[in-house]
């Protein structure tokens, strides 16, 4: 006889569908979520988007994936919150919870007793991934992130559960992939702390979305879902998989002013060239930034404003380049 799924107010019996709101404890925060428990057994996935709320390819795939993933011929279940950060979402290209200014992808495994986003990282760890056999996390560039699309994999954990991970990758039409040494992250977290493997899509950005991401987005999870056997079918396998990238640099503003890129995110650089500045307000160079590698770029900023200490260039050693 197949279980129940019970996800805070809702449960889903075998062959339902069931939607509706999680209230996140001590707070006025409710999380849209939809629980599609098929009629038949296998695993149970996650599936969550705007861990982040600027991100939008990935809020609006779970949005509709929730609408047309039916129990029918489903072995398994999925489980998906689209978005996690409401709050973030409704006031519109934020990273983090307008309530405490944080960011809920440093607040893993959280906090029952304290602020919003430590609240909501402990709802995250105790009710959804606690039951979940993997995890799908959907995100983009926020509104001033350019990104190439990439998958992020966990890598400290169990090494089964980055095996794992790591096998799953190759069902992403994605051509790079990071293994994350993040455990405080949605994803990490639940790969550190439940043994739960995942991958983290990074698809889109700039606060913008348009359609051929979203049903990008929506390909990959389907396709996951055939491949870890939810949904009937054949998976697509990409080739050998994305290229795993190593020597990942996380390069911060020496300055803050006005940012002058010269390279754009999937390009790739040469030892030495120059791949940025930045500028005072009467156009003189404050900083350059030179590659320390031949590499790629899959990571870069696109306001125009930047800060001093915050993030600025991510790139890596691409295998094959
Ligand atoms: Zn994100």
């Amino acid at each position: 006889m197949k279980d129940k799924i019970t996800v805070g107010p809702l449960t889903a019996s075998p062959g339902e569908r069931v939607q509706g709101y999680y209230p996140v404890p001590g707070s006025d925060m409710r999380i849209p979520v939809t629980v599609i428990n098929g009629d038949g057994d296998g695993k149970r996935v996650l599936v969550t988007s705007g861990v982040h709320g600027g991100e939008y390819p990935g809020i609006q795939a779970s949005i509709e994936l929730a609408g047309e993933l039916t129990p029918r011929g489903m072995q398994g279940a999925v489980i998906l919150v689209h978005p996690v950060n409401v709050t973030g979402f409704e006031a519109k290209n934020s990273a983090c919870f307008p309530e405490d200014g944080k960011n809920l992808n440093r607040l893993f495994p959280g906090d029952p007793n304290g602020t919003l986003g430590e609240r909501v990282a402990w709802c995250m760890t105790e009710d959804f991934h606690s039951q979940a056999d993997f995890y799908i996390d959907l995100h983009a560039g926020n509104a001033d992130e350019e990104l190439t699309k990439l998958a992020f994999v966990p890598g400290a954990c169990d090494p089964e559960v980055a095996r794992a991970s790591l096998a799953a990758a190759a069902y992403v039409d994605v051509p790079l992939a990071i293994r994350s040494g993040s455990i405080n992250g949605a994803c990490g977290s639940a790969a550190a702390v439940h043994g739960v493997p995942g991958i983290l899509l990074e698809r889109g950005g700039n606060g913008i979305w348009s359609r051929q991401e979203v049903d990008d987005n929506k390909a990959d999870v389907k396709n996951l879902l055939r491949y870890l056997g939810v949904l009937p079918g054949q998976a697509e396998k990409y080739g050998d998989g994305p290229a795993y990238v190593t020597n990942a640099l996380y390069l911060n503003a020496g300055e803050t002013g006005c940012f002058i890129p010269f390279v754009r995110a999937g390009e790739d650089v040469k030892k030495g060239q120059l791949m940025a500045e930045i500028r005072d307000y009467f156009g003189r160079v404050l900083a350059a930034y030179y590659s320390e590698i031949d590499g790629r770029i899959f990571y870069m900023k696109s306001s125009l404003a930047i800060q001093g200490g915050h993030s600025m260039i991510a790139m890596g050693e691409v295998p094959n380049q």
